[in-house]
């Protein structure tokens, strides 16, 4: 196996300085203005927790540092929080206290991966894809920290236990007096985040002729929910991940599936974008509103270049 470029080259404290320095020093080429500064000025004017970082910038102020932001990126983000947080730091003390975890969002990876293309090799790494959304789930309410109680006389206390993905386990002993025994999840004590899924196709421009389009789940959280909505043509970036599957006592599954855990997403295009009409077209909606078929046209027309998915059309419509 070849071994990981991480703390080989770099150490987490010296990633951690070349991020203050890109982020308090960057210039922009073509105003010459301290772009990542007066980002993070902005974000904390606009009481927002995510700064947004144009990846062309970090390859030409760090290039070892974008590679390994691509190969490990679950690594490379809580490094980035705590760079952004340092920065924060000297800005406005006081917004620190507010916000607990700084996000970076990337933009604009050198490559985007085609949705075909995706394989077990990309697992873990950080990539970029173009497509259309065809469903969206109402926004939800996942459990970001879960409060157990220990329901054991002898303790009753407390706990905080973070969870990953959709699926909460149950503590197999308590952290505070180590016993084991039983616990019980309270709700009205956890902390949530919002959360969504959609569905994103590949582009009809990507389909072979005579093949059937490719599909990928995509979670959003926080920030990102209720950004696109089906129809829209957007570009994600994220990590690709396998699906959260139950852990039986003997067996576990040996088929996943990949989904992508989003960083940031992009509408390029609006599928319903706001129109005029004028008195023609008024006519036309009269002459046309009279049509027996008229339901069926509407509904058909909707995205044709998306197979399928007629219920979704009929919503949309
Ligand atoms: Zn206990």
């Amino acid at each position: 196996m070849e071994p990981s470029i991480s703390t080989t080259v770099l150490n987490f404290h010296d990633i951690r300085d070349r991020l203050v320095d890109f982020f308090k020093n960057f210039k922009d080429i073509e105003t010459g203005e301290y772009k990542y500064r007066d980002r993070i000025r902005e974000m904390i004017i606009e009481g927002r927790k995510s700064l947004v970082i144009d990846f062309p910038d970090l390859m030409s102020y760090d290039d070892k540092i974008a590679e390994m932001v691509l190969e490990e990126p679950e690594e490379l983000i809580p490094i980035f929080s705590e760079a952004i947080a340092e920065v924060v730091a000297l800005e406005n003390p006081r917004y620190l206290r507010k916000i607990k975890n700084f996000i970076p969002r990337f933009r604009a990876l050198p490559t985007s991966t085609e949705l075909r293309s995706l394989k077990s090799n990309h697992i873990g790494k950080l990539i970029m894809i173009e497509g259309i959304v065809i469903k969206a789930t109402p926004p939800k309410q996942r459990i970001l920290r879960a409060k157990f109680i220990h329901l054991d006389p002898e303790c009753s206390q407390e706990f905080e236990v973070e969870v990953r993905g959709d699926v909460i386990e149950k503590p197999a002993y308590c952290p505070i007096c180590g016993k084991g025994g039983q616990f019980r999840l309270v709700p009205d004590k956890s902390t949530y985040i919002d959360y969504q899924k959609i569905v994103v196709q590949e582009r009809p421009e990507e389909v072979p002729s005579g093949q059937l389009p490719r599909s990928i789940e995509v979670v959003l959280e926080d920030e990102l929910v209720d950004l696109a909505r089906p129809g829209d043509r957007v570009t994600v970036i994220g990590i690709v991940k396998l699906t959260n599957t139950f852990r039986g006592r003997r067996s576990s599954k040996a088929i996943y599936d990949i989904y992508i855990e989003a960083n940031n997403i992009e509408v390029s295009q609006r599928y319903l974008e706001e129109v005029e009409i004028t008195p023609e077209d008024e006519e036309k909606i009269r002459q046309l509103a009279s049509d027996p078929m008229i339901r069926r046209k509407i509904i058909s027309s909707i995205a044709p270049s998306i197979y399928g998915y007629w219920d979704v059309k009929e919503a949309i419509a």
